[in-house]
Parts: C-alpha cells; structure tokens; sequence
C-alpha cells in the first residue's frame, strides 16, 4: 500500500496565517514512524506543498533511518492538467503519481487535511483537522487502512 503523505496540518498543527512554532514541527511524526513500522509493507509518496520548495533528499532526512527507504518518491508539482479543469488538486497529483509509476489499481491512502481537495476518492483520504494534525480520530483511520490492506 502507498501512503501519499501531507505535512502542514498533519505532522504538525498549522494554524491559518501563522507560522508553525518550531517546538510542534513535526510533533506527530513520531507516531506517524511507529505505525509505519508495524506494516512494513506501506510505502511513503510525499505529496505536501513542502515538495515545490526543498529538495527530495531534504525530505527524506527529515526521516528516521529506518523508514527512509520507504519514502519512494513526490508527487509532481507541474505538467499539462489531464483532467482540463483548469487546475490541478492533490487528487490528481496523486493519480499522475499513480499512473506514472505501476497504475491506478494500487492500494493507496491520503493523509492530508485538505478535504476538498478530494473528490473522486474520498474513501482513500484520512482527514486530519489541521488545527491538530494528526490526532487520535485519525490516527485509528489511516491504521484501519493499513489493516486492511495487510489481510489482503
Ligand atoms: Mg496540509
């Protein structure tokens, strides 16, 4: 399973118009690292905004050593719209990444807490408040997804 993964309002509360303080960045990913660490078979794309500004190695060590092998790419940020709506949700950019590397039937989930930017696959988004992040509600989601896809 892949898990495209969102940071601002996931690995850390965002809060609108100011900036993260420096003690809650990436609060969460601790825990985020754990689960990951029970399903050795989910496999990390990063679809967070941070991806246009800081380059992937940049991500990856944000990282523990253990999981950073398992973050296997970024969805793209540009190209041509495929879908001709004018403009490209995170939706799509997880379809480009999708159909770009193996096809749209593979098992995915999205950790993000921009709900809108989900339409067609809403089944597939683990909602995070972005004023929390990622808290327990959603946490016990995104394993449900795991779990699933581990009895398959
Ligand atoms: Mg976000």
């Amino acid at each position: 399973m892949i898990c495209f993964l969102d940071f601002d309002g996931v690995l850390h509360p965002q809060a609108l118009d100011a900036p993260i303080p420096a003690e809650k960045e990436f609060c969460h990913l601790g825990a985020l690292e754990a689960l990951l660490r029970e399903f050795p078979q989910v496999l990390v794309v990063i679809s967070s905004s941070w991806r246009e500004t800081v380059e992937m190695p940049v991500l990856v060590a944000l990282f523990s050593e253990d999981i950073q092998p398992r973050i296997i790419g970024a969805t793209p940020t540009a190209g041509p719209d495929p879908y001709g709506k004018g403009h490209v949700s995170r939706e799509d950019e997880i379809r480009a990444w999708l159909t770009a590397n193996g096809g749209l039937d593979q098992l995915w989930v999205a950790l993000d807490d921009l709900e809108h930017q989900f339409v067609r696959h809403c089944d597939r988004l683990v909602a995070c408040d972005r004023g929390t992040g990622l808290d327990e509600r959603s946490f016990a989601e995104l394993r449900q997804h795991f779990e699933r896809a581990a009895a398959l």
